[in-house]
């Protein structure tokens, strides 16, 4: 039996992918900024352009102005070398946030139906922003490199031996590098930034508290919609347990929380 020349490609990528986890945060709260490569940035740059072409920005300042308030705010504690920051809300009425390498961060109008004050903004962007200080998406990057090779060679090894379909791995992993953009954060990065968002926050002068506010929010929001799908059909963290973590981190974020009275 000869080896798959991609056995040892792919052995070596999926250890990457669990190398790239570089925790972001400690127990004590100290958060190290993982700066993206330049590769991962200027993919997230580019990106960012493509959907400000697909999707309606809104200029409606009730969005706007708070956003550009807060994303200041957050920016000042925030220390991410080569980061070009950018927030834009786009006309979507889904409650959404996203982050993109380089600091490019997109907020859905739909969000402002549950969020009516800066400081539950702020807990929003500042999830979101660790997103992109932590370096998730290069983490996500790796374990989707290394799923499309597993995946090639299942399909090797179970039905196809012996069968010569050239291109056909080409094709899949070219598809596997579309599909890497749109797999969401692992439960272990979106705990992360939960910690890491709450952090932002209360450095910001923006009380952490209220990012337990709007998980509860976000989970109402999720069970109007009919409920969530089990937790092992998801990747995202139940709302319950990420609002049970959250609450147990909190005297962490707490000691660096000065309120700043301009919070609300
Ligand atoms: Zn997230």
């Amino acid at each position: 039996m000869t080896l798959h020349p991609l056995i040892p490609l792919s052995l070596a990528t999926l250890c990457l992918a669990s190398c790239a986890f570089r925790p972001a945060i400690d127990d004590q709260g100290k958060v190290t900024v993982h700066p993206p490569n330049q590769i991962m940035r200027s993919h997230g740059i580019r990106q960012f352009e493509k959907i400000k072409q697909r999707k309606q920005i809104s200029h409606d300042p009730r969005y706007t102005e708070p956003v550009q308030r807060v994303a200041q705010r957050l920016q000042k504690v925030i220390e991410m070398p080569g980061a070009e920051w950018e927030f834009v809300v786009f006309k979507d009425n889904s409650p959404n946030a996203f982050a993109l390498p380089g600091g490019k961060v997109g907020i859905n109008t739909g969000l402002f139906r549950l969020i009516d004050n800066d400081t539950l903004l702020a807990a929003v962007l500042g999830h979101e922003i660790s997103h992109a200080t932590a370096n998730h998406a290069e983490q996500r990057m790796f374990r989707g490199i290394g799923l499309a090779l597993v995946g090639i060679l299942l399909w090797h090894g179970l039905d196809h031996d012996g069968a010569d379909h050239p291109g056909s791995d080409v094709a899949a992993f070219l598809a596997a590098g579309y599909l890497i953009d749109s797999l969401p954060f692992s439960r272990k990065q979106e705990y992360e930034s939960d910690r890491i968002g709450a952090v932002y926050m209360a450095q910001a002068g923006y009380d952490p508290r209220q990012a337990i506010e709007l998980w509860r929010r976000l989970a109402e929001h999720h069970m109007r919609q009919g409920g969530q799908k089990p937790a092992f059909l998801r990747t995202h963290p139940h709302d319950h347990s990420r609002i049970r973590a959250l609450i147990h981190f909190m005297p962490v974020a707490m000691k660096f929380y000065t309120p700043s009275g301009t919070g609300h």
